[in-house]
């Protein structure tokens, strides 16, 4: 096995257990690995530090896997792994109520660059990192074992691979190919999820929590759903009974998806106002006709994908919310979020006290929301925590 020294006093991060080793950390490399290999990483003495995926392509140069030197990185390995992530989201598996949940989030659950959805009776997975790709031969036939798939399908065609010099790839791993849209449900909600064709792996779990709070201020009213994708937000406040539903996407797929899953739900469409088109003008247009809402959600793609496009995504928040708050009156609720990582809670929170100053409202924070349970963040890995939200009431 390749080793490879840190420089004195990288070794730091490594001892907390952060599972990143930056391409600046290294001092010398003794062997010539490929990329996504098992390395040894060693500190300045020739100490034994940790195993981890070597990528000379990536800023992060090894990901770091294990810290146990005695411990050998096999098939049983990859099992433990997979089966420990599992075993911890068991009480989600048996929810009947809810049938699409992440089963495996990356370092979380100290499988650097693997992520697994499992949508009904089929897992979406996207591997974004080199060295989960040379595994995924033996992380398929673990998968397998333990769950007993109709199928797997890849949807690694993400921007995160390009980082790490693999191609994007898309297509059935194992099994059967799903339908081109399956049902799955999440709190007694019914979903039309398009595994090969849907945004990211297909849907967006990592809300589940969120809808069905804000669900519960909907009750009687009109709610403004921006970023809706199939509907998330639209459909738990229509379960809560919200007089009306608005919702806006520019994705003529997400669109079509979310009229599916309102006649799916059987509720009533005549209730429901689709409009396709982009947020920032659709809500310009709003503030132009004077239109109000009692409750606006705003769900924006992440806006700032690293620290350095920060001022540029805060500034995209701020009028963002800016347009949003203003469609609101004295008791409207506005649940805004920000899935960028760059941005912690309390940036978020300066960004949309600007909005509230320029939109000249005074709002208060009810609550605040983060990622689920099957979205952990480990204390060692703070870079995990990415979504975060408020909900808002104008005063
Ligand atoms: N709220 C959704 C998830 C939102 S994901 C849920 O609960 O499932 C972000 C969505 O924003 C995607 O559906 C994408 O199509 C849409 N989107 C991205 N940029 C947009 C824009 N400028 N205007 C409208 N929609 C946009």
């Amino acid at each position: 096995m390749v080793e490879i020294k840190l420089k004195k006093g990288k070794e730091k991060a490594v001892y907390q257990r952060h599972p990143w080793v930056f391409s600046g950390a290294l001092d010398k490399v003794k062997g010539k690995p490929e990329n996504g290999d098992v390395v040894k990483v060693l500190d300045a003495q020739g100490e034994f530090l940790a195993y981890g995926y070597y990528n000379d392509q990536s800023r992060v140069a090894v990901r770091l896997l294990e810290w146990d030197e005695n411990v050998n990185i096999d098939e049983a390995w990859y099992e433990q792994k997979v089966n420990t992530a599992i075993d911890g989201r068991a009480h989600l598996l048996a929810n009947e109520a809810t049938t699409a949940c992440r089963l495996i989030f990356s370092e979380a659950d100290f499988l650097p660059g693997l992520i697994v959805d499992r949508y009904a009776d089929f897992l979406s997975v996207q591997i974004l990192s080199s060295g989960i790709e040379k595994a995924k031969e033996t992380i398929i036939k673990v998968l397998v074992k333990r769950l007993q798939p109709k199928g797997i399908f890849d949807r690694s065609d993400a921007t995160a691979r390009t980082h790490e010099g693999i191609t994007a790839e898309n297509g059935l791993l194992w099994g059967e190919n799903p339908a081109e849209f399956i049902e799955v449900k999440e709190n007694g909600i019914k979903y039309h999820i398009n595994i090969a064709e849907g945004q990211k792996s297909g849907f967006y779990c990592d809300q589940r929590d969120n809808r069905s709070i804000l669900a519960s201020y909907s009750t009687g009213k009109t709610v403004l759903d921006c970023f809706s994708y199939s509907g998330g937000f639209s459909l738990n406040a229509f379960a809560q009974g919200a007089a009306e539903v608005t919702s806006v996407d520019s994705s003529a797929l997400a669109i079509e998806t979310l009229k599916q899953n309102i006649t799916l739900n059987q509720f009533d469409a005549a209730k429901h106002i689709a409009i396709q088109s982009d947020v920032n003008k659709q809500l310009r247009q709003f503030n132009d006709e004077g239109k109000k809402f009692d409750v606006v959600v705003l769900d924006p793609p992440k806006y700032a994908p690293s620290r350095s496009a920060l001022d540029r995504a805060a500034r995209a928040y701020k009028d963002l919310n800016r347009r949003g708050l203003m469609l609101l009156e004295s008791g409207g609720l506005l649940a805004t979020f920000s899935c960028s990582g760059a941005v912690d809670i309390e940036t978020f929170k300066q960004i949309i006290a600007w909005a509230a100053l320029d939109a000249g409202k005074e709002v208060q924070i009810i609550k605040q929301f983060c990622q689920p349970e099957d979205h952990p963040v480990r204390l060692s890995f703070p870079e995990g925590e990415y979504l975060k939200g408020l909900l808002l009431r104008v005063v």
